[in-house]
């Protein structure tokens, strides 16, 4: 099964996705910890991008296109891809279904997790104390929301009008968000 988390930074993804994977024996697909990965082994594609996540700037869909090729093209993966925080953006989004086409998958479900701005500010300041991510500073996380603002918020006229599209209240508790995410699976 593949499944798509979709939603504004803090908005809970990561954390439902750790869920999904254990209920759908899935593999997380998390663009973010891929990345943060490459900054913290020093390599060519880290420094190519650390300034621009320190920022809350988008890396280039390039760079990232190609880290979710490989994933998507890996056999050990196939139909078991949860992604967190892919695509962001409608050129993503198109690239991500000409590699689903290539491959022979799709998309299952996608699941939008819906927060307001006040709530995601919030959130994330208490994850900067708890996990020292060096992109959750209050500039940070502004600039990272008017990002989805602009480019990843386009992306859910995309998707919004499939069948296997769901919304999902995400001020509600992480375990009612869960049964939720949990009804619809079950169907
Ligand atoms: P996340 O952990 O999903 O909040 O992502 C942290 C940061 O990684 C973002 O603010 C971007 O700088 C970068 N990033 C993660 N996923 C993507 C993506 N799909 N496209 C572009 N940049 C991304």
């Amino acid at each position: 099964m593949n499944i798509i988390l979709f939603g504004p930074p803090g908005a809970g993804k990561g954390t439902q996705a750790k869920y999904i994977v254990k209920k759908t024996n899935g593999i997380q697909i998390s663009t973010g910890d891929m990345l943060r990965e490459e900054i913290q082994n020093n390599s060519e594609i880290g420094k190519k991008i650390i300034n621009d996540m320190n920022e809350g700037k988008f890396v280039s869909d390039e760079i990232v296109n190609e880290l979710v090729k490989k994933v998507i093209f890996d056999p050990k993966k196939k139909e078991r891809l949860i992604f967190d925080g892919y695509p962001r953006s409608i050129s993503q989004a198109k690239n991500l279904n000409i590699l689903l086409d290539q491959s022979n998958q799709k998309i299952d479900f996608i699941f939008f997790l819906n927060v307001n701005k006040e709530i995601i500010v919030k959130r994330i300041e208490k994850r900067k104390i708890l996990e020292e991510r060096s992109d959750d500073d209050s500039n940070t996380i502004l600039k990272r929301y008017d990002t989805y603002m602009e480019l990843t918020k386009p992306v859910l006229e995309f998707y919004s009008k499939n069948s296997n599209f769901y919304e999902i209240d995400g001020t509600l508790e992480i375990d009612e968000i869960t049964a939720k995410i949990d009804s619809f699976l079950n169907v």
